[in-house]
C-alpha cells in the first residue's frame, strides 16, 4: 500500500534497477502448476520450488516449501552454484521430461516440478544440456539413478523469495527482507529487533533466533526451513 516515496528521480527512469530494495520478487506459473503462483527460493547451494504466497493447499498451513529441487554439489564453484543445479527434486513421482513426445503439449504433469520449471511464464531457467546421474530423491523411485538436467536460473538474484532467518516468515510481496549475513535475510520486524539488540550489546555478539524470537511465538506453530542445509 505504502510505497516507500523516494526523492530520486533518475530511479524511477532506469528499466532495471536491481540492487535497491524496490526490486521485485519472480513470480511465476505454468500449466503444470494448476494456476498456483510459485517462486524460486535458494540457501547457499541449496535450491527450493516455493509459493509466492500462502496458499491454503500448504500444508502444514503457512509453510511456502513445495519441493527442494536439488542436492548441494560441493564440488562446484560457489559461482556456479548460485546459477546453477542439478535437478532432482525431493517428490512424491518422478515425471519424465520429453518435450519430444508429440502429446507433450496436451498433458499436464500437474506438480511436477522440470515442467513447472522449464514451461514457467516468465521463463526462469534453462536447460544447459548437460545431464548426470544421482540417487533419484521422489519416492516413487525407490533410491534408482536417474538422469539428472543441469539447469541455469536466468532470473537475477533479486528475483528470488527470501525467508526470514530468525522467525522463518516468507516474504509475503510487500517489504523485502533485507541481507543479514551471507546467503541470509531478515524481516523488517526481526530486523529493528536484530538493530536493537545489537546496539545494547557493544561487544559484536552473533545474533541466534532464540535470542530475537521468544520460545512460544517460535513454536506455537510448524515452520518449514528454508535453511536446514543439507
Ligand atoms: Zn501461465
Ligand atoms: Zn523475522
Amino acid at each position: 500500500m505504502s510505497e516507500p516515496t523516494t526523492t530520486s528521480t533518475t530511479q524511477d527512469k532506469e528499466p532495471s534497477n536491481a540492487n535497491n530494495s524496490k526490486s521485485e520478487i519472480i513470480s511465476f506459473c505454468s500449466r503444470h502448476s494448476a494456476g498456483i503462483e510459485e517462486c524460486l527460493s535458494r540457501y547457499k547451494r541449496k535450491w527450493y520450488l516455493t509459493y509466492s504466497r500462502a496458499y491454503g493447499i500448504a500444508q502444514p498451513p503457512g509453510t511456502r516449501i513445495v519441493c527442494s529441487l536439488n542436492v548441494p554439489d560441493e564440488k562446484v564453484s560457489e559461482e556456479h552454484a548460485k546459477r546453477h543445479f542439478w535437478l532432482n527434486p525431493e517428490t512424491l513421482y518422478s515425471a519424465p521430461y520429453k518435450p519430444d513426445d508429440p502429446d507433450y503439449a496436451t498433458q499436464k504433469f500437474i506438480s511436477s516440478p522440470i515442467h513447472i520449471l522449464l514451461d514457467a511464464e516468465p521463463s526462469i531457467v534453462r536447460l544447459t544440456g548437460r545431464t548426470r546421474a544421482e540417487k533419484s530423491r521422489a519416492r516413487d523411485a525407490g533410491g534408482k539413478q536417474v538422469a539428472c538436467f543441469e539447469v541455469e536460473v536466468t532470473i537475477p538474484e533479486e528475483g528470488l523469495l527470501r525467508q526470514c532467518y530468525y522467525c522463518l516468515g516468507w516474504e509475503d510481496g510487500t517489504e523485502r527482507y533485507k541481507p543479514c549475513g551471507d546467503d541470509m535475510f531478515w524481516c523488517p520486524r526481526c530486523e529493528s529487533k536484530g538493530s536493537l539488540a545489537s546496539g545494547i550489546n557493544s561487544t559484536f555478539e552473533k545474533l541466534t533466533r532464540d535470542s530475537l524470537i521468544p520460545f512460544l511465538d517460535r513454536y506455537s506453530f510448524p515452520r518449514d526451513n528454508l535453511y536446514n542445509y543439507s
